[in-house]
């Protein structure tokens, strides 16, 4: 929940839990004007499907482009011009100053940072998640954005481990910068806790080095990421990023130190 007054206005949402969606659902088919705070995967998916139902859509991002925590400058323009091309409006650079309410106590109204009023009958948020450690610092566990975890996925008291988001671990495939990473994935989740499976069985496997991969749907567009990308990196670009809005097809390679770092 963004933390601003009139953050407690009914209509305002995340999209989190099953709870979430189950709220979200009946919301959305009385909806006309959605405002989306977070222009990051969740937010975008949203948006999206927000659109393809006619709905009047309008994103704010608080950083200068979309996805930029994920991905290059090159993607965050093409994707950007895709959802405008398919309605949505993208406040980029532009924060969220009040939520508004009505008589009734339902969001009617954004007021941005700058001053501007959107009105909105619905506001969903993806601006991303907290590690939820308090059972970790309760039992004394090293944390520092998530739960330390060794290459074997444990955590400073070697008889318990921490995967998936909650585990912040040295990653091989990321930046010398920022060596410690906690990834929000499918694919992290289920490898880390494959290896510490392993482990358990007796079977141990070698130190954590998966691969991590991403993909995010977005309209009309895929979006599928190998390896780490890091603000630094230089950037190769693939194919054809200027063609159609609707259907650019297009890699990144993104090069650290001479070598691929992330596709
Ligand atoms: C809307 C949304 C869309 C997503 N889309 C994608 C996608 O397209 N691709 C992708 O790869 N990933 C996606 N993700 C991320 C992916 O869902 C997570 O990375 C993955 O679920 C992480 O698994 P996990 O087991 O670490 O955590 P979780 O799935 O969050 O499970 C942790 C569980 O632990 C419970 N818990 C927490 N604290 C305690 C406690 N003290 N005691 C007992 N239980 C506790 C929680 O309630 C929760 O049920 C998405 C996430 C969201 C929210």
């Amino acid at each position: 929940m963004p933390a601003v007054p009139g953050a407690q206005v009914g209509g305002v949402l995340g999209i989190r839990t099953l709870a979430d969606t189950e709220a979200l659902g009946p919301r959305l088919a009385d909806a006309r004007q959605v405002v989306v705070i977070g222009a990051g995967f969740i937010g975008l998916e949203f948006a999206a499907v927000a659109a393809a139902r006619g709905l009047a859509v309008q994103v704010l991002e608080l950083g200068p482009r979309a996805m930029a925590r994920a991905v290059s400058p090159h993607t965050s323009a093409v994707f950007e011009a895709a959802h405008r091309a398919a309605g949505v409006q993208l406040h980029l650079a532009e924060g969220v100053a009040e939520l508004l309410g009505d008589e009734h106590g339902q969001v009617r109204a954004v007021r941005t940072a700058s001053g501007r009023l959107l009105p909105a009958d619905l506001v969903v948020y993806g601006i991303g998640v907290l590690p939820n450690d308090e059972l970790a610092r309760t039992a004394g566990l090293a944390v520092d954005n998530g739960v330390r975890v060794d290459g074997q996925l444990r955590s400073s008291d070697a008889a318990i481990s921490a995967v998936g988001d909650l585990a912040s671990f040295h990653s091989p495939w990321a930046s010398a910068q920022q060596p410690w990473v906690r990834l929000e994935s499918v694919q992290n989740a289920v490898d880390q806790a494959k290896l510490v499976a392993a482990r358990l069985a007796g079977q141990p496997l070698p130190d954590y080095d998966a691969l991590p991969w991403f993909w995010t749907d977005q309209g009309v567009l895929k979006l599928q990421i190998a390896g780490l990308s890091d603000p630094q990196d230089e950037t190769v670009v693939l194919g054809d990023t200027l063609g159609s809005a609707t259907a650019p097809a297009f890699s990144v390679l993104c090069l650290r130190g001479g070598r691929l770092a992330a596709v």
